[in-house]
């Protein structure tokens, strides 16, 4: 369990290993773990004087239980996720979200908005990046050159694209398009962020 401060508007998250990376940029949070660590996100949240109603919006990079399972938590906020994985959380689908393998407890969401492509929103472009799921997206701060990644890329490699719903030649022409971004930094929804250098990380990759 930790908190990690990204700059002077991102705070990172994480709660255990099974939970995802939780990202807060003011009333807004990217991705809110399983739900299943209620406690310690209260109280991490209380350190920096922040508590579960102040927030107006929640990002899901992705439909995966890890990801969304903590977003009742945020009562006053609306969920934002990609209209391709929107149905999963909408209908409580506990395959498509995975939250059969968590033995997480799923229900339905009310989805408030339903991401497209390039969209823009709390200052952040959204892109449709798929692959691991249908509807995964990544979250982009072009003036940082900040990239959140969810489960589409990682510090050391790429995402799973073998769950249902992932398809790899999806993600391989997902990862080509984010390498062609000016990215300094990438958070990715699991393990540790790249705070700097990230174009190193595609470089890896593609070689
Ligand atoms: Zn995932």
């Amino acid at each position: 369990m930790r908190m990690l401060k990204i700059d002077e508007d991102i705070i990172m998250i994480a709660l255990s290993d099974l939970d995802s990376n939780i990202y807060i940029i003011g009333d807004t949070v990217i991705d809110t773990g399983t739900g299943f660590n209620f406690t310690r996100l209260y109280d991490m949240l209380k350190r920096i004087n922040k508590s579960f109603d102040s927030f107006k919006l929640i990002i899901n990079t992705h439909c995966h239980f890890d990801h969304i399972g903590g977003n009742g938590y945020f009562y006053n906020a609306k969920i934002a996720i990609h209209k391709d994985d929107a149905t999963y959380i909408e209908n409580a689908d506990i395959k498509m979200t995975k939250a059969d393998f968590f033995d997480g407890k799923l229900h339905p969401m009310k989805v408030g908005i339903k991401l497209n492509d390039g969209d823009e929103l709390a200052g952040l472009k959204i892109m449709h990046t798929p692959g691991h799921t249908e509807g995964s997206v990544c979250i982009y701060d072009k003036n940082k050159g900040i990239l959140f990644t969810g489960d589409t890329l990682f510090a050391d490699g790429v995402g799973r694209s073998d769950l249902p719903g992932g398809d790899p030649q999806k993600l391989a022409l997902s990862i080509e398009r984010l390498s062609k971004l000016s990215v300094e930094k990438i958070l990715p929804g699991h393990g540790e962020p790249v705070l700097k250098n990230a174009s190193e990380v595609f470089t890896k990759i593609l070689g």
